[in-house]
């Protein structure tokens, strides 16, 4: 519960908070070279659009309360997080959009295992810089 309510009290406009052990999104939290302060990367426009930036957190025992105070550290900047070696965390302004929010982040997870060790053309700064300015996800 501290887990969904440390979101619900430093993220303003969250509806809903989405917590899944959805397989891909699982692997890349277990893989030791993902990137901390950016483990789902902008590889399509609609991850930057749903999603936005996602933070792994430190690998915490299920039930630890220094889960929701990692996500009060945030300060309500990402509106999903990876736990590691454990799960995506996922907000939305209701329930839908979390869930849709959670479907994306997964199907990239997913889209980032698949592409593992090929050469990866992601979406540039400027892309996802046109993405926030027209879509307006963080
Ligand atoms: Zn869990």
């Amino acid at each position: 519960m501290f887990l969904h309510r440390a979101f619900y009290e430093t993220r303003e406009g969250t509806g809903a908070v989405v917590h899944l052990h959805s397989t891909f999104a699982t692997a890349l939290s277990c893989l030791a070279d993902t990137d901390p302060d950016d483990c789902i990367p902008p590889l399509t426009p609609y991850v930057v659009m749903r999603v936005g930036a996602v933070k792994l957190l430190p690998y915490v025992k299920p039930g630890d309360t220094r889960m929701g105070e990692m996500i009060c550290d945030l300060g309500g900047r990402c509106a999903a997080v990876l736990l590691a070696n454990h799960g995506p965390v996922v907000t939305g302004t209701d329930i839908a959009s979390a869930v849709y929010a959670a479907e994306e982040l997964e199907e990239t997870a997913k889209l980032l295992v698949l592409l593992r060790g090929a050469p990866r053309r992601m979406l540039s700064p400027e892309n996802v810089a046109e993405l926030k300015a027209v879509f307006g996800r963080a």
